[in-house]
């Protein structure tokens, strides 16, 4: 008999199937918050700006002894804000220091994306709402307390707090996770 006839395939095919069901190492083991956030393969969330223009602003110093904990990705007034992942709308809302912002979570809301310093918000923007990865949400300004001649996306990752109390998450560096180039879908 021929060892590779069709029968001896698939007998080795249900083994090797059975073997991959049966080994610890390949069950449905949760991804950690590192294998989920490459996964996410996220995008540079201004428009025209690639992964290596971006500066490392995550541990800078600021006002009042704080730690910065958060990327500014510096563009010209009115360049396009773009969603950095699928996902959703969680707030749209306006405070002093961010100015106009906005905050995005993923698919699976374990993580929230905060913008903030924008010049402008898409008309028609909900809470609720679905985004795609890329997709135009506002624009880049000096809302809240941007320097006026340095416009910026301020930009953060936070992971998701419990009870969804998505303005109280730990803060994480989204640099390693920046995969794309920011370019409208
Ligand atoms: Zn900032």
């Amino acid at each position: 008999m021929k060892p590779w006839s069709l029968p001896f395939l698939r007998s080795a095919l249900l083994l090797a199937l059975a073997a991959c069901g049966m080994s610890p190492n390949t069950s449905a083991r949760p991804l950690t918050q590192d294998e989920y956030l490459r996964s996410r393969e996220l995008m540079v969330p201004v428009q025209g700006v690639s992964r290596r223009q971006l500066r490392d602003t995550y541990s800078a110093p600021r006002s009042g002894g704080r730690a910065h904990l958060a990327l500014d990705i510096m563009a010209k007034k009115g360049t396009r804000v773009l969603a950095v992942d699928d996902g959703y709308i969680l707030r749209i809302a306006d405070n002093e220091l961010g100015g106009r912002t906005l905050y995005l979570t993923d698919p699976s809301r374990r993580f929230v994306y905060y913008y903030a310093h924008l010049d402008k918000r898409v008309y028609g923007l909900q809470e609720g709402q679905r985004v795609k990865r890329g997709q135009l949400l506002a624009t880049v300004g000096t809302s809240g307390n941007a320097p006026k001649d340095a416009p910026h996306l301020h930009f953060q990752l936070l992971q998701m707090a419990p009870g969804k109390q998505w303005w109280t998450g730990e803060p994480i560096n989204p640099l390693p996770y920046l995969r794309k180039k920011g370019d409208e879908r």
